[in-house]
């Protein structure tokens, strides 16, 4: 599918406007839903040129709410081919470490996060792929500090999609340009709950049943959960003192946000040292910009001890190999196959969505919010309790219709969670 898209270069790019509706549809849930920003409250904003236009319509919204100062750093296709086009060699080992450092003292000041997503997702595909991982390295070394308030939760964040037609291209290579876009819009909207006569209400509904699934595992207090379906037999033992989470949930700075819209999934920390047995992915990955498609995974006592992909296993070794963590889970997650990022069924090539429409694992970094009392643990108690530590944190996707996941206690006691991909228990 993706050789048949058109390549970067070639888009003529008809002038395709969003919807305004949709555009002040989405505005308002990014600053009252995902961010809750709070009166006064500094905003940090990356955006793709291409998403500008709701960037745009969410600082005039931000700024309606009371927003302090919201300050939009904005990149650009070209100007990323354009490094990978004709930058000298040492220019992959590069990263803008004092941008970051800046994030994270506006972090530390107060102010809240939000990314947009709309670019192209096969972006960096056709380029050198030892050229895209040095550069990613790079770029998650020097991340660092600006990740951890968000990793630790310590400020409210989200991240937003915008409809593009760089993205819906990707996504619908066989539709003509307009067709192509308003088919992507169509499928935010309804991913978004813009469909519903008070979203933000909506949104307030499925938070909680979010919230009430995450009681029921949290009080079950698994030791591990077992997955079967075709290609995969995986137990993955879960943290001590794992913690689910979902939905929206309170930063350490007393915001109660939605990190992510669309959300669909519950997930927790599992034990990085007692994942054991072998996984089929269920869709293919889009890793910046690269798509890694077929993984199947086979682990030993928490490691990925083989990995192979039918297309872009280079890509996947690269990013095994980015430290020890990155061959170890950081997170796992339940999200049934009636959600409505998969019956749109779409795959958008991007995780914000792929990732809520099918119960998933994650390699590398573990969120230390997903253990009991975790704000408050050091490194080395997150370490002793099974949490996963890594510069990376990639989702990818193992649940579908015929994934049946067990949840098992301590003594052996089984209890069926998922049959086919849906909750026994709504
Ligand atoms: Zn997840
Ligand atoms: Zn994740």
């Amino acid at each position: 599918m993706m050789n048949d898209a058109p390549s970067p270069h070639s888009l003529t790019i008809p002038d395709i406007g969003v919807d305004p509706g949709l555009l002040n549809g989405l505005a308002r849930l990014a600053v009252h839903v995902g961010l809750n920003l709070q009166p006064g409250q500094d905003l940090v904003m990356t955006t793709p040129t291409c998403a500008l236009p709701l960037a745009r319509a969410i600082t005039a919204e931000a700024y309606r709410a009371g927003a302090g100062l919201v300050t939009a750093l904005i990149s650009d296709r070209d100007m990323m081919l354009a490094r990978f086009h004709h930058g000298h060699d040492a220019s992959f080992d590069k990263a803008p470490e004092w941008l970051y450092k800046g994030m994270a003292t506006a972090y530390e000041n107060g102010a809240a996060r939000l990314a947009l997503v709309g670019e192209d997702p096969f972006l960096l595909a056709q380029e050198d792929a030892s050229k895209v991982g040095r550069a990613n390295r790079a770029n998650a070394a020097a991340y660092r500090p600006a990740l951890a308030p968000i990793a630790g939760f310590h400020i409210n964040w989200s991240i937003i999609p915008c409809p593009t037609l760089e993205w819906a291209q990707r996504m619908f290579p066989d539709h003509p340009p307009e067709a192509a876009f308003n088919l992507l819009a169509q499928a935010i909207a309804l991913t978004a709950r813009l469909d519903h006569p008070d979203p933000v209400a909506a949104w307030t509904a499925h938070n909680e049943t979010l919230a009430r699934r995450c009681q029921m595992l949290n009080s079950a207090r698994f030791d591990s959960l077992q997955f079967k379906g075709p290609g995969t037999d995986l137990r993955v033992g879960l943290a001590q003192g794992h913690f689910w989470q979902g939905g929206a949930s309170v930063a350490r700075n007393g915001v109660r946000c939605n990190p992510n819209i669309p959300t669909e999934e519950v997930f927790t920390t599992p034990h990085a040292a007692r994942v054991d047995g072998y996984v089929r992915a269920t869709k293919p990955l889009s890793h910046h910009g690269s798509l890694i498609d077929g993984i199947e995974m086979r682990f030993e006592a928490g490691r990925a001890v083989e990995a192979r992909a039918a297309r872009g296993g280079d890509v996947l070794r690269d990013m095994l190999g980015t430290d020890d963590g990155a061959a170890r889970l950081g997170e796992v997650a339940l999200v049934p196959h009636s959600s409505p990022v998969s019956q749109s069924g779409h795959l958008f090539f991007n995780t914000l969505f792929d990732e809520n429409a099918a119960s998933h694992i994650a390699m590398g970094q573990c969120y230390a919010s997903c253990l009991e009392g975790g704000d408050g643990l050091s490194k080395e108690e997150i370490s002793a309790r099974g949490g996963n530590e890594s510069l990376i944190h990639v989702d990818w996707m193992i649940g579908s219709g015929q994934m049946d996941v067990d949840g098992l206690k301590a003594d052996g006691e089984a209890v069926a969670l998922m049959r086919a991909g849906e909750w026994v228990t709504p």
